[in-house]
């Protein structure tokens, strides 16, 4: 008898270790080719292959196990042709973890102001040589093929959050097609894990069109994209929850742009598993570090005598080590300082997303929830947004 063919190993699983009883909240194991990542997860965005203000093994005593790279910036430097010599990113930058990587559009959309979308892809004027490129969906794949990420996202149609009218519905429309295309062009499916990325402004209607369709392509796994753009906090919690009820229970689900505390909790119990934010490290940039009740603002004149650490709690370095009044004379003033509260603020993102895990783990979420906005909102003066996502999972903020 024949042997039976061997399947090709699948470059994702995604092993759910529990779920919440009262929230949709759930805590994985997502295997990845470099990676074992403990989901909800928290990835910290580097850009040109390193962290801004940190190294790769500052990342790793932190705990970091998947981190994102913005194809954008490393297309353009160092180049897909290097990071092919190099043998991809993750040998170029040295980090053996799990590595995510843009499709590139969000960046050129928004930092380039010749960014000009037709069906054939995004045209933009390179910053570097002035010359006329198009990014196409073949042609990111392409790039973040020779990056070599664990996870490679499609290139979608991106509109502004404030969008109204039929182009929200176009580029919905378009981020589909575009998606099709990028799975035609994918090289390695068996090492790169291809994400859809679900668009349709706020609009209900569209999203679930866009969720569903997206659905059928059976990606390895979805994003929650085009929010956190500013739009009213009550559209953005319906269209995460709204994503996460049609987007399949055994595929990993990840809301782009999301990384302020309160937002990450909320995200949790309507069901996501991955978030990305520039925030933690771009905030350490301005001299604030982030705290349980907030930020402080290292380089107001009251930390200026205060020999406290960032957090008396914070096992980081930087809270072992140095004291606010110290950050407080160097912040906004050496680079030192930056990657010092950088170190803090992601420590502290992950120290929340472990402890938001154990929670999950061991059933009792809702009470984590009603602890953590009780430290935020000490009078309880909870947002009517907060109130009414949370409630959409039975979790009653007055109770
Ligand atoms: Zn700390």
């Amino acid at each position: 008898m024949a042997a039976p063919m061997a399947k090709a190993p699948k470059a994702l699983s995604l092993e759910i270790l529990a779920e919440c009883s009262t929230t949709k909240a759930r805590t994985c194991k997502l295997r990845l080719p470099h990676q074992l990542v403990d989901t909800p997860v928290f990835m910290p965005v580097g850009t040109q292959g390193t962290m801004k203000g940190l190294t790769t093994s500052q990342l790793k005593n932190l705990d970091c196990q998947l981190i994102l790279g913005n194809t954008y910036h490393l297309g353009m430097r160092p180049g897909p042709e290097l990071l092919e010599k190099a043998g991809g990113l993750h040998n170029f930058m040295n980090w053996n973890r799990g590595l995510l990587t843009d499709s590139g559009g969000f960046q050129m959309v928004s930092l380039l102001e010749l960014a000009e979308i037709t069906e054939e892809g995004v045209k933009f004027r390179s910053p570097y040589t002035k010359e006329e490129m198009l990014l196409t969906p073949e042609k990111s794949v392409e790039i973040q093929a020779s990056i070599g990420a664990d996870i490679i996202m499609q290139l979608d149609d991106v509109v502004h959050s404030l969008t109204t009218g039929p182009r929200v519905e176009e580029a919905m429309r378009r981020s589909i097609r575009w998606l099709d295309r990028c799975i035609a062009a994918q090289k390695r499916p068996h090492e790169q894990n291809l994400f859809a990325i679900v668009q349709g402004g706020l609009d209900s209607r569209l999203r679930t069109i866009c969720a569903e369709e997206m659905v059928k392509r059976d990606t390895p796994g979805y994003a929650i994209g085009g929010l956190s753009g500013g739009e009213e906090k009550d559209y953005f919690w319906k269209m995460v929850t709204l994503s996460t009820d049609i987007l399949p229970r055994d595929k990993p689900r990840y809301c782009m742009g999301v990384g302020y505390a309160v937002d990450l909790v909320v995200c949790c119990a309507l069901g996501v598993d991955m978030y990305d934010c520039v925030f933690p490290t771009r905030t350490a940039r301005f001299g604030s570090a982030l705290i349980k009740t907030g930020q402080l603002h290292l380089s107001q004149k009251r930390y200026a005598t205060d020999f406290r650490p960032i957090d008396e709690n914070c096992e980081c370095s930087t809270c072992r080590q140095h004291t606010r009044a110290y950050l407080s004379t160097i912040a906004g003033r050496e680079s030192v300082a930056c990657q010092l509260i950088s170190v803090h603020n992601v420590k502290f993102q992950m120290d929340l997303m472990r402890d938001i895990r154990q929670a999950i783990l061991e059933d009792r979420y809702p009470a984590f929830i009603k602890d953590y906005m009780r430290t935020v909102y000490p009078s309880e003066d909870y947002p009517s947004w907060l109130r009414d996502s949370l409630a959409s999972v039975n979790v009653d903020l007055n109770s």
